[in-house]
């Protein structure tokens, strides 16, 4: 059945706007609607500060429009209303960089929270990708990531730390539980060359889980380190969503070599993204960049690219913040499809172009490895890769 743009505006004139007044569309708050393949994407402008707020508005426009007749799938953005092209409430610029990098530390200076913590045996370096809010594509980044690791010829594993909602068995399409080498140590579950530990592989799906600080400590502590890694170049841990007290405590236990901060180009993402990359440096963990996933859109029966979400807020911000800025992933169904198969699109279509983004993310990731690794080479244990 074909859908149309009026059907789907008809439709979105029934979600009230974000003060109960009007609709979304009289309020002038949604994008241009582009369908393609029976599929509806479009944003929502709101004011940055109510993001989170509005987030129950988002998914209602979301789901009226799924239940048209006709709608394979929609994906709907919240967007921050532009002021003055720039961010809103953004913070003072931080002070430029110092002329020479002082690195190791000055005897007088108290030991770096990073080179206090032991590391796990075989694995040479462990980062993390963390975002400062839930549902940018953080845990699909970590994965295709790892696999762009891997297809470099890195070995390579992922640690799903997201104990909230633990993506990794579904997205890899793993079925089973890890068996024990001992009783005690566990063997990582393996898939497409990856090896693979998950919060998921321990607990039923059903199972409510309310883990606090301390429980999800011990979890991580326990993937970490309770199981049998075996020699790794690279382990890729996936953080769980957000900025609080959690996320911190992981930040600070696992001995990271690294973070990657996944945002959306909206302005208001960004201001998340911003929390996640200060909490890295509050723990003395080096930012190896910023990914811009969901960056933009291309039609499908034109290959004509649209920035409906605002493209290019990342690159702006870390630019701005001195960040590397790691790659823009764009808006892609067959990301979602992929990922709900269980067929990550670096492994479903290695030779395609959004592979090609992934790969490209990865090298840079890389390339920033090396770089730490050789300016805090006095500090630690070299990390060579073959
Ligand atoms: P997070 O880990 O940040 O909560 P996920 O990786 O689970 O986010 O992604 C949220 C949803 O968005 C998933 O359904 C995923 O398939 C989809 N998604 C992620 N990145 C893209 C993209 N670039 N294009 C289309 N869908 C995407």
């Amino acid at each position: 059945m074909f859908i149309s743009k009026e059907t789907v505006l008809e439709k979105l004139r029934t979600i009230k706007g974000p003060d109960f007044e009007g609709d979304i569309v009289s309020l002038g708050l949604v994008s241009e609607i582009f369908i393609a393949d029976a599929k509806v994407f479009f944003s929502i402008t709101v004011p940055a500060a109510r993001a989170q707020e509005l987030e129950p508005l988002r998914s209602a426009a979301e789901r009226a429009v799924k239940a048209l007749p006709g709608v394979a799938g929609a994906v709907v953005a919240l967007t921050a209303e532009k002021k003055g092209g720039g961010m809103e409430a953004a913070p003072p610029r931080p002070a430029p960089p110092r002329p020479a990098p002082a690195r190791p530390a000055p005897p007088t200076a108290p030991p770096s929270t990073q080179s206090g913590k032991r590391g796990v045996p075989g694995i040479e370096a462990i980062i993390a990708v963390a975002s400062g809010k839930g549902g940018v594509g953080k845990s699909t980044t970590a994965v295709n990531l790892a696999l762009g690791l891997a297809a470099l010829g890195l070995k390579v594993g992922i640690l799903d730390a997201d104990i909230y909602g633990p993506s990794m068995p579904k997205l890899l399409g793993i079925k089973g539980k890890p068996t024990t080498v001992d009783g005690k140590i566990l063997r990582p579950m393996e898939k497409y060359g990856l090896k693979v530990m998950s919060m998921g592989f321990l607990v039923e799906e059903e199972t409510p889980m309310i883990w606090r600080g301390p429980m999800v400590m011990s979890a991580l502590t326990q993937m970490l380190r309770e199981v049998e890694w075996g020699a790794l170049d690279v382990l890729v841990v996936d953080m769980p969503p957000g900025t609080g007290d959690a996320q911190l405590t992981m930040a600070q236990q696992v001995p990271l070599a690294g973070a990657v901060i996944v945002s959306t180009p909206q302005d208001l993402a960004l201001i998340d993204a911003r929390k996640g990359l200060n909490m890295f440096k509050k723990v003395d963990v080096p930012l190896l960049g910023i990914v811009e996933n969901m960056s933009y859109f291309i039609a499908p029966d034109t290959g004509k690219r649209y920035d409906i979400f605002g493209h290019g807020g990342a690159r702006r911000e870390a630019e701005r913040l001195g960040v590397t800025f790691l790659g823009e992933v764009p808006i892609e169904m067959a990301i979602r499809e992929n990922s709900d198969a269980g067929t990550p699109i670096v492994v479903a279509e290695p030779k395609g172009p959004i592979a090609e983004v992934y790969l490209g993310v990865a090298a840079k990731v890389l390339e920033r490895m090396r770089a730490e690794s050789a300016s805090s080479s006095t500090a630690g244990p070299a990390i060579v890769f073959e």
